[in-house]
């Protein structure tokens, strides 16, 4: 086969590889996103159930403080039961011991409704925690392995750069810029091969007087059609 006619298949072959393994590593990024994505949202998670529970704890607190106050309130109407001269004035007094009971009362269930709040945070907190423990370990896995991929292909793709250098080199610079010029303009397949009287690359006949000349493999030959360069395989 002619020489500049293989160099150029070899070429092609290795920016078919070259192109594979970018479009792999370009899909990581993406891939590494979502990964952190993940993580972010359970932390969010977690940060939410944390801040819901202090809110509870907070507000009982303030509760606590209230039924405090309130029930010196009512102690201290509770002294004056002494002072009263008049049966209405009992009465009154009486009444507002009743009332400020019943408000104590509310607040009381106020604390219980919080500390049931807060016990049922407790346990999301939990839950949320083991499961976050549980995802940042695959999380962390699956990221040391696109990374190792990411290494991995950058590693190839340096060899790969090196072996088109080293073919590019041997070509000759009207044959290179023919190929570069199709590569780029027949979606990077710029020599294809002849088979049954017809350019693998369109598809289209090539006419016999051209077939008989491209089985030979002694020049560079472009399809009639498509203008790729054509070769035969025995
Ligand atoms: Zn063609």
């Amino acid at each position: 086969m002619d020489d500049q006619l293989n160099l150029l298949i070899e070429l092609q072959h290795v920016d078919k590889k070259i192109h594979a393994l970018m479009a792999e590593r370009g899909k990581l990024p993406g891939m590494l996103d979502v990964l952190a994505r993940k993580r972010e949202a359970n932390a969010e998670e977690l940060a939410g159930a944390r801040a819901a529970l202090e809110e509870a704890q907070k507000k009982k607190r303030d509760r606590d403080r209230d039924l405090e106050s309130g029930v010196q309130k009512v102690d201290k109407l509770k002294t004056r039961t002494g002072d009263i001269k008049t049966n209405k004035e009992y009465q009154a007094l009486l009444k507002e011991i009743e009332t400020a009971e019943q408000d104590n009362k509310t607040v009381e269930d106020d604390i219980l409704r919080l500390m049931e709040t807060a016990e049922a945070t407790a346990v999301k907190i939990k839950d949320a925690e083991l499961r976050s423990a549980a995802e940042s370990a695959a999380i962390d896995a699956e990221q040391k392995e696109l990374e190792a991929t990411v290494a991995r292909l950058n590693k190839d793709l340096q060899a790969l750069e090196r072996e088109r250098h080293d073919a590019a080199g041997r070509i000759d610079s009207a044959a290179m810029a023919e190929y570069e010029k199709l590569h780029r303009t027949r979606a990077g397949t710029a020599v294809v091969e002849a088979m049954n009287e017809t350019c693998s690359g369109c598809f289209m006949r090539i006419p016999p007087q051209v077939y008989v000349n491209v089985k030979k493999n002694s020049a560079l030959i472009p399809c009639p059609q498509c203008s790729r360069i054509l070769f035969y395989k025995a």
